[in-house]
């Protein structure tokens, strides 16, 4: 007699790693006051709109994107000052590239290093590429612990390292020779995450002639663009012609690519809006304090960290008031009761804190 074969399920088929991962959290936003994904509030003005729109009507989409870009790494080279001697690497959003990078050095038994709590598709995408993750806890108050980050560079080796530069969900900078350090010791690259770099004013840019293992990744998302899907690294040849080969042939769409490159042309828009924010931020952390039961964290990115007495609590009672931010309490022992708040516009802020103060 026949038997019927037998069949398997995707908790028999699935990898493990991938079983015990949470699919990233994007809450429903429809008529929310969203404070929770550092997305820049500002639409781009009327009449940049209806140019981009006139443009993108002129794009040939039946034909694939070229995949080297030229007019778009040509524009991003001269708006952000990459240096002559890097090459660089485009993703759809910098999460691609975090992915690449640990697809391309996932050899059997290589180690992602990063600090935490920080970015977390770090250890994410250090699961999916079979990568050992090693997190080296910050101190008590978010500030880096060199000494532990270089033992542990001692003793694990790391083929990547990823700091971001200012931290998430922290919104510090680290010391820049703190950093300079960690990739004086590390023996494999080295990822300066500037995700937040229209807002910190810090950068490893121009050093990367110093350091032969550093790669410095950064993304529009946050700088006003997050729709567009666009991340950029930049390193010396020789990394980028092997991540390179790492990256899908059309990562980058025909739409992502002229849009991103249009609108870095009028770079001062958006540097504009990143200078309103950054201002709002001060006012915010300001009001913050002035509330009793928060600590709010100094920031250099376009979010305020705040800690309060029962953060889930107060984050169901925020959202019961349309005030959507993110809610870090159980992510890491380290932010026990601690929320994100995204800078908003000033209307916004003043909403999110009078629902905040009502909370407590
Ligand atoms: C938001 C963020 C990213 C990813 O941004 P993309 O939208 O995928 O370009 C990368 N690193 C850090 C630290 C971030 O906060």
């Amino acid at each position: 007699m026949k038997r019927d074969p037998v069949k398997l399920g995707p908790a028999d088929l699935v990898r493990e790693e991938i079983l015990a991962l949470a699919a990233y959290p994007v809450s429903a936003s429809a008529g929310m006051i969203k404070l929770d994904a550092m997305e820049n509030p500002y639409r781009l003005p009327e009449p940049l709109r209806e140019e981009i729109g006139r443009f993108v009507s002129t794009l040939p989409l039946n034909r694939y994107p070229d995949p080297t870009a030229p007019a778009l790494k040509a524009r991003l080279r001269a708006t952000f000052a990459i240096p002559d001697a890097c090459d660089i690497l485009l993703g759809n959003g910098s999460d691609e590239l975090i992915q690449i990078a640990a697809q391309t050095l996932a050899r059997p038994g290589a180690v992602l290093l990063a600090p935490e709590p920080s970015f977390v598709m770090y250890r994410v995408y250090a699961a999916i590429a079979h990568m050992r993750y090693v997190g080296v806890p910050l101190n008590a108050d978010f500030s880096l612990d060199l000494r532990r980050v270089l033992d542990a560079i001692e003793q694990h080796q790391p083929a990547l390292v990823f700091i971001a530069y200012p931290n998430n969900p922290t919104g510090n900078l680290f010391p820049e020779e703190a950093v300079a350090a960690v990739l004086a010791a590390a023996p494999g690259l080295v990822v300066v995450d500037e995700a937040y770099h229209a807002f910190a004013g810090k950068t490893f840019m121009a050093r990367l002639p110093e350091f032969p293992n550093l790669m410095v990744m950064r993304t529009v998302s946050k700088l006003g663009l997050a729709g567009v899907r666009l991340g950029y690294a930049a390193a010396r040849p020789e990394w980028i012609r092997e991540l390179d080969k790492v990256r899908s042939p059309y990562n980058v769409s025909v739409l992502a690519q002229a849009v991103t490159e249009r609108l870095l042309a009028h770079i001062g828009v958006l540097e504009n809006q990143a200078a309103r924010i950054k201002s709002e931020r001060a006012v915010l952390i300001e009001r913050l304090r002035d509330l009793q039961r928060v600590e709010a964290f100094a920031s250099d990115a376009n979010f305020v960290l705040v800690r309060v007495s029962d953060a889930d609590a107060v984050c169901a009672r925020l959202q019961a008031r349309q005030i959507l931010v993110r809610n870090l309490n159980g992510s890491h022992p380290l932010l026990a009761n601690c929320l994100r708040f995204t800078v908003g516009t000033p209307g916004e802020n003043a909403l999110a804190l009078a629902a905040l103060a009502e909370s407590l």
